[in-house]
């Protein structure tokens, strides 16, 4: 649409849409300048475009306000943030799944743990047993 990507480091690359820099591969970022411009345009004639409100040379149509939207920015944070709550909840749920084990009854991660325990007391009862001999 009316969105400009630039490259911070390469001003001369200039793209419509989000994307790599094809000579650094940095993540385009949109040019502020077009986003604080707010600009004009003709309903029936989008290749008019002005700075300033007035009238379409062509039909003579009072020009209208070009939307710059600024929810394809908002989202994106919002998807980090989003993947960052499931990489904590996915690091935290090995933690919670241990914690949870006291609730579930015949405690199954305490049925695992003494297992290997008695194999310990077996061990040493057998050479307690031995030097009793
Ligand atoms: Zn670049
Ligand atoms: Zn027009």
């Amino acid at each position: 649409m009316s969105e400009r990507w630039t490259c911070p480091m390469h001003p001369e690359v200039q793209s419509d849409h989000a994307g790599d820099c094809p000579i650094c591969g940095m993540a385009l970022e949109r040019d502020p300048v077009t986003v604080a411009t707010r600009q004009y345009t003709c309903p029936m004639h989008p290749e008019i475009v002005r700075a300033e409100p007035g009238d379409c040379p062509i039909c003579g149509m009072a020009l209208e306000p070009m939307v710059m939207s600024d929810t394809e920015e908002d989202t994106g944070e919002l998807d980090a943030m989003t993947r960052r709550f499931w990489v904590s909840a996915a690091l935290s749920l090995p933690l919670f799944v241990y914690a949870m084990g006291d609730l579930i009854p015949g405690r199954p991660f305490e049925s695992i743990l003494p297992a290997a325990g008695n194999q310990a007391v077996t061990r040493a009862g057998f050479k307690g047993r031995h030097a009793h001999r």
